[in-house]
């Protein structure tokens, strides 16, 4: 070894970070497959199961858009696809990303409101329908909510968000962020009567940075027949004249055929055991952070425990410590990523990542890694957080040993 440069660790890195996630090999070797053309009968097979494959996860009967491109592009193109300039859009606050939204909107020549919400808790749904019902000459044309927000690790139910549009009695369209829950609990479009629901690729569905979806419902593409907004890369109407129905240009051929793949993994374990697995892996890493907690240590940043997060948990430091010093402990000590905080969070929490494909081994290994950064950071917390999660994992209500 010449230089200062320190030699590369052994083993894996262990990612928790809440995106990019993990990709499982055999998706890895999915995208390495040889390019197939466009026209030919098997790229028409893998993008039939391709599709099918998200109307499962978005449990949809509805038309999906795809795009090349991060969460931000399914974001920009549901908002210029369904609006015109001037429209309002009532964004609910949670967080980094409900933030996000809201800049990416602005510029774009939309009236945002922001509907507040205390990040810790989520929205309080009575607001939500007293702004709604506030509204009498029907300004707001649509409603954006973050499903799970990333930064936080808080979830908005959107089943009770529907309610209040309901009882509001309100027409506004209803979109959702749903990149961070896709694939890792439960989200029912049609049920819920979603208008957009808005997914990427690199969180539960466990791929690369580069795809991006949306689901959108009949009311939506009606919606946006009479948007005046002038687009074209992410036109839903110059994508609907496409043979593939999606996408403008190049197809990413090889996208696709890690989305088939990992669409089959999904399949294969089956949609209601990846939940219960992400309910379980969230349920060890919130013992976990509970038993730190204990004596003034780091915390769940959620304080409403009927919102926790099944695929992010954000953990709030001491005032004394920076969240950030940690992170950079678990990097380059023991070769393990965890998130960062986000926005006005930053330095103040840490956010681990239980998304995608993680298993018990993983989880562990990584708050193991945590709690010894915790210690080398002299942060004061109440040590055994591990022996609390393990406990969690096969002893408590959803764990393996329970069902
Ligand atoms: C990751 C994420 C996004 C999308 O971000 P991109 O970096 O553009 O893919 C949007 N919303 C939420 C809740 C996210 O977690």
């Amino acid at each position: 070894m010449s230089g200062d440069k320190a030699p590369r660790p052994r083993g894996r890195m262990f990612f928790a970070n809440p995106g990019p996630t993990n990709i499982p090999d055999s998706v890895l070797r999915a995208i390495a497959t040889p390019v197939v053309d466009a026209h030919d009968p098997d790229f028409l097979n893998l993008y039939g199961e391709c599709v099918r494959g998200l109307s499962t996860i978005l449990n949809t009967k509805d038309q999906i858009f795809m795009y090349t491109g991060s969460g931000h592009a399914a974001w920009e193109a549901a908002l210029v696809n369904l609006l015109s300039p001037g429209d309002t859009v009532l964004i609910v606050e949670s967080g980094h990303f409900s933030e996000g939204w809201a800049k990416l909107a602005r510029p774009l020549g939309f009236a945002v409101r922001t509907l507040p919400s205390e990040w810790r808790v989520g929205l309080d749904i009575a607001l939500l329908t007293d702004a709604l019902i506030a509204d009498v000459n029907r300004e707001i044309k649509a409603v954006c909510v973050v499903h799970n927000e990333t930064s936080t690790g808080v979830c908005i139910p959107i089943q009770d968000v529907r309610s209040a549009m309901d009882e509001a009695g309100h027409e506004a369209l209803l979109l959702v962020d749903a990149v961070s829950s896709l694939g890792c609990f439960d989200f029912r479009m049609d049920d819920w009567r979603v208008d957009v629901a808005v997914g990427s690729s690199q969180k539960g569905l466990m791929l690369p940075t580069g795809m991006a979806l949306t689901g959108v419902s009949a009311k939506a593409m009606k919606a946006s027949t009479t948007s005046t907004i002038r687009k074209h890369y992410l036109s839903w109407r110059h994508m609907a004249s496409r043979p593939e129905r999606s996408f403008v240009g190049t197809l990413p051929v090889n996208q696709l055929f890690g989305l088939r793949e990992s669409l089959r993994l999904i399949e294969e374990e089956g949609l209601t055991e990846v939940f219960a697995r992400h309910e379980r892996l969230a349920r060890g890493v919130r013992a976990c952070v509970r038993h730190w907690a204990v004596n003034g240590g780091p915390q769940l940043y959620c304080s409403n425990p009927a919102r926790e997060s099944n695929s992010v948990t954000a953990v709030l430091v001491p005032t004394s410590q920076d969240a950030d010093a940690i992170r950079l402990t678990c990097r380059t000590m023991f070769n393990v990523s965890v998130g960062s905080g986000l926005s006005t969070l930053r330095g103040r929490v840490f956010r681990i990542g239980h998304l995608g494909d993680l298993n018990e081994p993983m989880i562990l290994g990584t708050l193991s890694s945590i709690e010894m950064a915790l210690v080398v950071n002299s942060t004061p917390h109440n040590p055994g957080g591990v022996a609390a999660a393990m406990a969690s994992l096969v002893g408590g209500p959803k764990s393996r040993a329970a069902t």
